[in-house]
């Protein structure tokens, strides 16, 4: 047999937090320190060969829709590989679906966020439940006696799968149903019928009838639904199996073949006759369930910079190790402009995320929400689209070993577009900034004033805030050009979090390029006389 030669080591033990200076900055700068003893454990376990094997293994073996048992009756359940399930047990043992709502104190959604980011980059998929429990809460929180009836049980640290009653379970996990077949942005073409079984109002009971064409996790306790009420377009808890033990009329049809994020169930349903109960206001089903579009929406933007951060960890371990023309790939100038193109983009991304979840936290500020009601959406556009590029890069940067199956970098590229789609796809976010923008013009003082933080620290930025307020001063502009609009507030917006709190040669080279246009159309055109190679030592896990 040859000698296997210039083939770089895995990337195996060692600790995703330990070796992530952005991220460990962050969290200490939005007041999450108190928790960096679980986000390091769940960096050391995302680490270890055990977990990144159950990522291949739960995305090699896709879930299973089991429709009837033997003897005909409609069961509706989905099989996951065990793997699946190690994967859930650590993410819900640590907290991430739930830690801001069990232990209410400063920094921690940004904690959360910070543990979210790092687990993920084991494996994406099972991170949507775990989100859209996370997310929930705040929706739940709308109808004070169901909240007070399921919270203590989604905030519990134990994973309970299978379908059994709720009040019998050690813990739930929560899902969200709202798109059908005519239509996902467009929630208000709900077609689904809720009926009244007795008085009905807020709190009340409802038979739901319908579909829903997108249902992921499927095996979740219970979902917030959007149906259209006697009142209007409203929004439902809906459980799996009834207090007495049956099963809801909640029928899988079948699970959607998906580009990635396979791991993770998809499902078609059927609702018929679903008993549910109404959360909220009736025909306030949309304000209601916002609340919980908004979590997952951060979610989007964890997820993105996990999915980038990871495939940065991997372009620059591979580029360490291998070798071509007699040099390490981390010797050649060209790679080097690559990888530490790459490295700007997704610190900028850790910086603005640890930001976004800092302002959840601040929440009760009313300036800090204004803020983040605007860039939330903004970042949401924005982080999603460019892990789509940033991904397919650093997959380049492994030659073809970059493109085969037993390297992540096919799993995460398949990850990639998804972000961009759920909880207002591309398009959808660019508008709701310009509503955001019409209807609440504080949101636009306070992202001015955060981006102003940064004012008189860099000519660049400087230059771009004031062709940036000139833009704003004349409202928010036509439809056609709010991807434009909005692309150049989210580089503002990290160009100034990185000029404050990134890595100076970072921070340095993201004005040179995003925001003073010395770069060019693809990643790994910065432009010469900067310190490119310590900017990829930083970002390098030294493993
Ligand atoms: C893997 C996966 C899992 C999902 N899981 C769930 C789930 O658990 N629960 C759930 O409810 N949904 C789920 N979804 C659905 C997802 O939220 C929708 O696909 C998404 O909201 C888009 O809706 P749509 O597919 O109907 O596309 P459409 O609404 O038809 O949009 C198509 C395109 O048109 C654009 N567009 C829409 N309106 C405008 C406009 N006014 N101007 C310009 N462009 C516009 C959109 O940006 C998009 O690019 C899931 C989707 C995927 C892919």
């Amino acid at each position: 047999m040859a000698e296997v030669l210039n083939q770089p080591p895995p990337l195996i033990n060692y600790n995703l937090f330990d070796a992530d200076l952005p991220l460990r900055e962050a969290l200490e700068r939005e007041g999450g320190s108190w928790a960096q003893d679980m986000v390091r454990e769940l960096g050391r376990l995302a680490g270890t060969e055990e977990a990144i094997a159950w990522g291949f293994q739960a995305n090699s073996n896709p879930p299973q829709l089991r429709t009837h048992d033997r003897f005909g009756n409609r069961i509706d359940e989905v099989e996951f590989h065990p793997a699946w399930h190690r994967l859930m047990e650590v993410a819900i043992g640590h907290g991430l679906h739930a830690l801001p709502w069990r232990e209410p104190r400063p920094g921690a959604h940004a904690a959360r966020a910070a543990g979210f980011y790092v687990w993920s980059q084991v494996e994406g998929g099972h991170g949507c439940p775990v989100s859209m429990t996370y997310a929930a809460i705040p929706a739940l929180r709308k109808q004070p006696d169901l909240a007070a009836e399921w919270e203590p049980l989604i905030t519990t640290l134990d994973y309970d799968p299978g379908l059994r009653p709720h009040a019998t379970k050690r813990g739930v996990l929560f899902g969200m149903a709202m798109t059908e077949k005519q239509g996902g942005s467009d929630v208000r073409a709900n077609t689904t019928r809720a009926t009244p079984i007795g008085a009905g109002g807020p709190g009340g009971e409802f038979q739901l009838t319908g579909h829903k064409w997108f249902c992921s996790a499927p095996m979740c306790d219970a979902f917030l639904v959007l149906a259209q009420a006697p009142g209007g377009l409203s929004c439902f808890l809906l459980p799996r199996v009834l207090p007495d033990g049956s099963r809801n009329g909640f029928h899988i049809q079948r699970l959607k073949d998906k580009l990635g994020n396979r791991s993770n169930a998809s499902a078609e349903i059927e609702l018929d006759g679903a008993f549910a109960w109404m959360v909220g206001d009736e025909g306030k089903g949309v304000r209601t369930i916002i609340e919980m579009v908004n979590h997952t929406r951060l979610d989007c933007i964890v997820g993105s910079a996990s999915l980038m951060r990871q495939a940065v960890a991997q372009a620059t371990h591979h580029a360490a190790h291998r070798s071509a023309f007699g040099r390490l790939l981390t010797e050649q100038p060209l790679m080097v402009n690559v990888l530490a193109d790459l490295s700007v983009e997704s610190e900028a991304t850790t910086v603005l995320m640890m930001r976004l979840a800092s302002a959840l936290d601040r929440s009760a500020d009313s300036a800090e929400a204004h803020f983040r009601r605007l860039a939330l959406a903004v970042s949401k556009y924005w982080t999603c689209k460019r892990a789509i590029a940033l991904v397919a890069e650093a997959l380049e940067c492994h030659g073809g070993n970059g493109y085969v199956e037993e390297s992540i970098m096919p799993r995460l590229y398949r990850e990639a577009p998804l972000n961009a789609i759920w909880e207002g796809s591309g398009n959808v976010n660019a508008l709701d900034v310009l509503r955001a923008m019409d209807r609440e013009p504080e949101s636009v003082t306070a992202f001015v004033e955060e981006v102003e933080e940064a004012s008189g620290s860099d000519a660049r930025l400087d230059r771009s805030i004031v062709e940036l307020k000139k833009q704003l001063s004349n409202g928010a502009g036509a439809e056609a050009g709010a991807r434009r609009l909005v692309e150049r507030m989210a580089v503002l917006l990290e160009g100034s979090l990185l000029v404050r709190h990134g890595d100076p040669a970072v921070a340095d080279a993201f004005c040179a390029s995003r925001l003073g246009g010395d770069w060019g159309h693809s990643f790994g055109t910065l432009p010469p006389g900067l310190p490119l190679a310590s900017i990829v030592q930083r970002h390098r896990p030294s493993s």
